[in-house]
């Protein structure tokens, strides 16, 4: 039977295909661009991103020169930044070991910074056209339910069976093309919850669609629900200047933040607090609004407050003030974007 699903999804995928920038194009710098972007990413979000980065950085030579700040001002407000500093080191690696050409076998493309099997295989099939399969969330859940894999899928012996399953479906004419038509049903009809059957080419041969149970499928392992943590959120002005710092954390490691005080403080507290964590002395506290963003695993409650130090002081290691044009020029977290408001809206009154 798996031999019968190809044919049938490939004649679906020529008259369904979603156009996209990055389709129709035999080029693997920009099958591994636009792979990078799209994990955890909508398709409408990354279509812009994918073409001013490209604009920016159109070889993967031209990616490894630049800094790594531009690689990550061109990624700001598309999340998930280690994914840009993968691309980024994996672009270097391509130079310095693979003499700039990007390799044609999943093996070789997986010793590259970032390339996990999922995009190691949308390379190697749909620039290389190599027949391995491209494992991802949209995968996983059609290849359960064609398939009738009703056991919990991040269980790693359940997951093998999946993926060898996914790669048996793959044919060996127009591989890249069956992979973007498995990412397209997946996306578009076999989707999450309730999916639309009565559109599916794959509808005759579909294990779940017999058994009435695709709403059900994938089993997926349960999540813990993200930690919400409190913030206090420093904007501190020395004249006109704002003071930021440039995260060493691995979470937004290399984006720019203010000086953020974990927990809730009252304004009383805040000198003290600021004074710990910065050193520097600070005055005139006043609130200036909250915050919320949503990470996968955490949520940042914020509480806005500006403050003063006096022109002369200095910022400490590891912060430096900036003015409103410099702030703009740096990589900014979306999470911060309301703090980033806070600061012109204060400069402007004051
Ligand atoms: Fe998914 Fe329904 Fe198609 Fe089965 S028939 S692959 S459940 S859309």
């Amino acid at each position: 039977m798996p031999a019968r699903i190809a044919p049938l999804l490939l004649a679906w995928y020529d008259r369904h295909a979603r156009e996209l920038p990055w389709r129709g194009i035999r080029d693997p710098y920009r099958t591994w661009v636009s792979e990078t972007m799209l994990q955890q990413t909508r398709v409408e979000t990354v279509i812009g991103y994918y073409g001013r980065f490209l604009q920016r950085f159109p070889t993967v030579a031209d990616l490894a020169a630049a800094p790594e700040d531009d690689v990550l001002k061109m990624w700001e407000g598309l999340g998930y930044y280690s994914r840009a500093r993968n691309l980024h080191k994996g672009a270097k690696q391509v130079m310095a070991d693979f003499g700039g050409a990007i390799p044609a076998a999943v093996e070789e493309l997986r010793k590259i910074s970032g390339v996990g099997p999922y995009t190691a295989g949308a390379i190697a099939s749909i620039a290389y056209d190599q027949p391995v399969p491209a494992v991802d969330g949209n995968v996983i859940r059609v290849v359960s339910r064609l398939r009738g894999i009703r056991e919990n899928v991040g269980i790693p012996s359940v997951r093998r069976l999946l993926e060898g399953e996914a790669a048996a479906l793959v044919p060996a004419e127009r591989p890249g093309d069956f992979n973007q038509a498995m990412m397209d049903l997946g996306a578009t009809v076999c989707t999450p919850g309730t999916p639309a059957c009565e559109k599916c080419p794959l509808q005759t041969l579909c294990d779940a669609f017999a058994a009435g149970d695709a709403e059900e499928l994938p089993l997926l392992p349960r999540k813990n629900p993200p930690k919400v943590i409190d913030y206090g959120v420093c904007l501190i002005f020395s004249g006109s200047r704002v003071l930021m710092r440039q995260r060493t954390e691995a979470m937004l490691k290399g984006l720019w933040v203010f000086p953020m005080a974990e927990g809730k403080h009252t304004l009383r507290q805040l000198p003290a607090v600021v004074k710990k964590l910065t050193k520097l002395p600070v005055c005139d506290v006043q609130p200036a609004g909250e915050a919320k963003h949503v990470f996968t695993h955490q949520v940042w409650q914020m509480q806005l407050y500006t403050m003063r130090v006096p022109e002369a002081a200095e910022a400490p290691a590891g912060y430096r003030f900036v003015t409103i044009d410099e702030m703009d020029a740096l990589a900014i977290p979306t999470a911060v974007k309301a703090a980033v408001q806070a600061v012109k809206t204060y400069t402007r009154v004051k």
